[in-house]
């Protein structure tokens, strides 16, 4: 069987976090049905609406994986979800194993919980970034730490057995010691599966802005530095190991067991369609995405027409590049014989120069950077490219 990830993006929020550089928007509830509407539509036409600006599928794919993301999906009504479902079960051949929801703490109700477990939902995504009220507020989260608890519990309760937790690294007002206590509290909610993003300032959000123009609105002067982001990242490193996590990937750890399969499919360049405003999608040799803002988005696919806005043939070039920025990011690594024959390239005497100063492990055929050199995974890898 090979497998297709479908990936659903819903680009609303209640309120825009500080840092947020996402093409979400805060829209009154009565214009989620529309979009809803016009996902299920794209959904069930994806062959003759990809088919007009000439993007293509291999045959024979089994849709196994569905992530639905944004944005806060979890404001979606159940049944909304549970027709976003329907639609992917109607369209493609499906064997879906994993079936993931990002929510917001604060959005979780025991009741609506228990629609999206009937609804075929058996992983939930949950944005908890810190377990400190003070940088959650300052993040402009709605949430508080008392959301995270309630919500796991009411998600347990109703037998939930895969749940991931995210955490920011970077947050304002952050310290060595509340990123300890956030660690901590993780641990002892004992997640399925733990992701931890290192804060990126970025112009377009209201952080970022006051980092550039000054001001103290957001708390841009309480932003921790670089080199203590880097100890944050090593601290996740150690603590999240002793707790029996296996690094999988640069920003994701698991339980035996528990990896995104999802996710994996970006690292390995499998196959997956995305839907929504702003979607991506790979075919394996061509990147397609879908126009951004989600009124243009619903007028095209209402109007019949398809919403992809711009398409990237991968040359073989790109391909090799990708291969090892994607695929170096997982701890497991790459199989080098293979990608030495798939693009005709000899690497070993780059390899050597790199090993001899301990930047990258062999064993086998598999190649891969070592734990501690992740946070530079990128010079290493222009190195190899070079
Ligand atoms: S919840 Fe996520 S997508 Fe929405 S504003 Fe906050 S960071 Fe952005």
């Amino acid at each position: 069987m090979t497998k297709l990830g479908v990936y659903i993006q819903v680009p609303f929020c209640r309120t825009k976090c500080t840092y947020c550089n996402f093409h979400t928007g805060v829209v009154p509830a009565r214009r989620f049905a529309p979009y809803v509407e016009a996902l299920c539509r794209e959904i069930r036409s994806h062959s003759s609406l990809r088919g007009a600006p000439g993007v293509s599928l291999p045959a024979g794919l089994t849709v196994d994986s569905v992530y639905i993301g944004g944005g806060t999906p979890s404001l979606l009504e159940p049944r909304l979800l549970g027709e976003i479902l329907q639609a992917i079960r109607n369209s493609f051949s499906c064997a879906l194993d994993e079936v993931t929801l990002e929510a917001d703490p604060e959005t979780i109700e025991a009741e609506k919980a228990a629609d999206w477990a009937a609804s075929g939902i058996n992983r939930i995504s949950f944005g908890v970034q810190s377990f400190i009220d003070d940088e959650l507020k300052s993040a402009g989260r709605r949430h508080r730490a008392a959301d995270v608890y309630q919500g796991v519990g009411m998600l347990r309760n109703l037998g939930f057995a895969n749940i991931s937790f995210d955490l920011i690294a970077g947050l304002p007002k952050q310290t060595e010691a509340s990123w300890g206590r956030s660690l901590e509290e993780l641990i002892a909610l004992s997640p399925e599966h733990v992701s931890t993003y290192i804060m990126e300032i970025d112009e377009g959000s209201r952080l970022g802005l006051e980092v550039l123009e000054g001001g103290s609105r957001y708390s841009a002067r309480e932003l921790p530095s670089e080199e203590l982001m880097a100890d944050f990242y090593a601290l996740a490193q150690r603590e999240l190991r002793s707790a029996g996590y296996q690094q999988y990937e640069i920003s994701n750890w698991a339980k035996p067991g528990f990896p995104s399969r999802h996710n994996l499919k970006y690292w390995r360049r499998e196959p997956y369609l995305g839907f929504g405003a702003g979607a991506h999608s790979f075919s394996g040799t061509e990147r397609w995405a879908n126009v951004h803002d989600a009124a243009a988005y619903v007028a095209s696919v209402s109007a019949g027409q398809s919403a992809v806005e711009s398409i990237d043939t991968v040359t073989r070039e790109l391909a090799f590049e990708e291969e090892l920025f994607l695929g170096l990011r997982q701890l497991a690594g790459i199989d080098l014989r293979r990608i030495e024959r798939q693009y005709g390239v000899d690497l070993e005497a780059k390899l050597l120069h790199l090993a001899s100063r301990g930047m990258v492990e062999r064993e086998g055929n598999m190649l891969r950077l070592p734990a501690d050199k992740l946070s530079v995974s990128n010079e290493i890898i222009v190195e190899l490219l070079r």
